[in-house]
């Protein structure tokens, strides 16, 4: 198919590699957001170039994931992984190098759409250097994170600042979720553009094993109960209500219950501390023997993982968008989810699965058991939150509304001579 040239973009991302093993510390949502959409649009016919921060003298400089997309590892500061909390100083070097980038190839990017508050600052640093579009999607809002947090890190009042300059600057800011909206105007500034256009999801690979080959796969019986979660091992992220919620579970002892806990974790990072930590409240709740931890699940895992279960439960203290609720909808498989975040736009209650307040174990148990006890109920929410991704959350659906906003903010910043140019042509 011949799809007619566009625009180049970057897709900035200093500490969310698109081209990184997703599912470990601090790999996550991000990460499959930028790959995703950079892949969506290189399809619709953008250049896509994705830049991250090189952290291993191992990576490749350059990956080359599809014709006019590719992943740019810029080095600033050590190659080495450093915690997002403290790669701030670093940024500067991050964008000389990202300039003498645009100088060695003898490009200049029209458009940077850039991710988390780390990035923003980049981009907002380019537009100094040269004529330049900015998109930004935050991912993650400090204003919201440090509401919950008792100790705030060194670097708070640096982010908090720079995502208000942002959100009040820059051309455009991505809300993925009617909530994030909300979050930015309450708390972040009133002023500024706000779109919005959600995450989105592999609807092809998510949904194409039914259940009964998914657990013939994995080995568990037809008509064994089981309860997923898929994530990050974060105290965020709630997965300790989960396991709670299992083990006060009417089901326990009655039926073949099973709990599958899906991520990555590395040993003495602060995912394999809380992996260590959710590992000894299993045993202390005495359901070692009917939970699994399979460790970091595989882009060619995942659409299997969610089809074997009946229930994918997303337990988190807050998400701004939930990439795993989708992708359990899209795999027919019905979410219960603290009433949080943008799971509140994702998940629709008594129509894909349940929401409940988070941290509230009673209230996940109840929630699992319903969908546990009434299978065809199961069924019919998975079949409905299904039709919901399809409709709305392909990333193909995502990259076109990107790529509409793209193309008004590039031809409202042209000059006035190449805007007439344009009309006299
Ligand atoms: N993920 C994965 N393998 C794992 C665990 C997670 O590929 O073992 C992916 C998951 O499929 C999803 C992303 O990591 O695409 C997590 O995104 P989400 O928005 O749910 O949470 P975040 O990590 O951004 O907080």
């Amino acid at each position: 198919m011949f799809v007619n040239q566009k625009n180049r973009v970057a897709l900035i991302s200093v500490s969310g590699d698109p081209a990184a093993e997703i599912g470990q510390e601090e790999a996550g949502g991000q990460n499959v957001y930028v790959r995703q959409v950079g892949l969506a649009l290189a399809q619709q016919g953008w250049s896509v170039d994705m830049f991250a921060r090189r952290i291993s003298p191992d990576q490749s400089a350059i990956v080359q994931h599809a014709p006019n997309c590719r992943t740019i590892r810029l080095t600033a500061g050590p190659q080495k992984f450093i915690g997002r909390d403290t790669v701030f100083n670093y940024l500067p070097e991050f964008v000389q190098q990202f300039l003498a980038f645009q100088k060695q190839e003898g490009i200049q990017y029209p458009l940077v759409h850039t991710n988390y508050w780390l990035s923003s600052w980049v981009g907002m640093e380019l537009k100094k250097h040269q004529s330049l579009v900015q998109v930004h999607t935050y991912h993650s809002l400090g204003a919201v994170k440090y509401r919950s947090v008792s100790d705030l890190p060194a670097i708070a009042s640096t982010r908090l600042a720079v995502e208000k300059t942002c959100l009040e600057t820059v051309d455009s800011v991505v809300a993925t979720s009617p909530q994030e909206g909300e979050h930015m105007r309450k708390l972040v500034s009133t002023q500024g553009t706000i779109e919005m256009v959600p995450c989105g999801t592999d609807i092809e690979r998510l949904g194409s094993v039914d259940r009964l080959t998914a657990r013939g796969e994995l080995g568990i019986p037809e008509d064994a109960k089981v309860a997923l979660y898929v994530g990050r091992f974060d105290r965020r992220k709630g997965i300790e209500t989960l396991v709670r919620a299992i083990a006060s579970s009417k089901l326990r002892g009655t039926s073949d219950l099973r709990l599958i806990i899906g991520g990555g974790a590395r040993s003495g990072e602060s995912d394999g501390i809380e992996r260590d930590r959710i590992q000894s409240i299993v045993k202390e709740l005495g359901i070692e023997a009917i939970t699994t931890f399979p460790g970091r699940l595989t882009e060619s895992d995942l659409p299997i993982y969610y089809a074997a279960a009946n229930v994918c439960v997303v337990p988190s203290h807050y998400e701004p968008f939930g990439l795993v609720a989708i992708e359990a909808m899209a795999c027919r498989t019905p979410v219960v989810a603290s009433k949080v975040g943008g799971l509140q736009f994702t998940v629709v209650p008594e129509v894909t699965g349940l929401l409940v307040p988070p941290k509230d174990d009673a209230a996940f148990a109840e929630a699992i058991d319903r969908i546990l006890e009434n299978p065809a109920w199961g069924e019919q929410l998975g079949e409905t939150g299904r039709q919901r991704v399809e409709i709305a959350m392909s990333w193909d659906s995502v990259a076109s509304w990107l790529g509409c906003l793209y193309e008004k903010l590039i031809s409202q910043n042209a000059p006035v001579s190449a805007k007439t140019s344009q009309v006299a042509a």
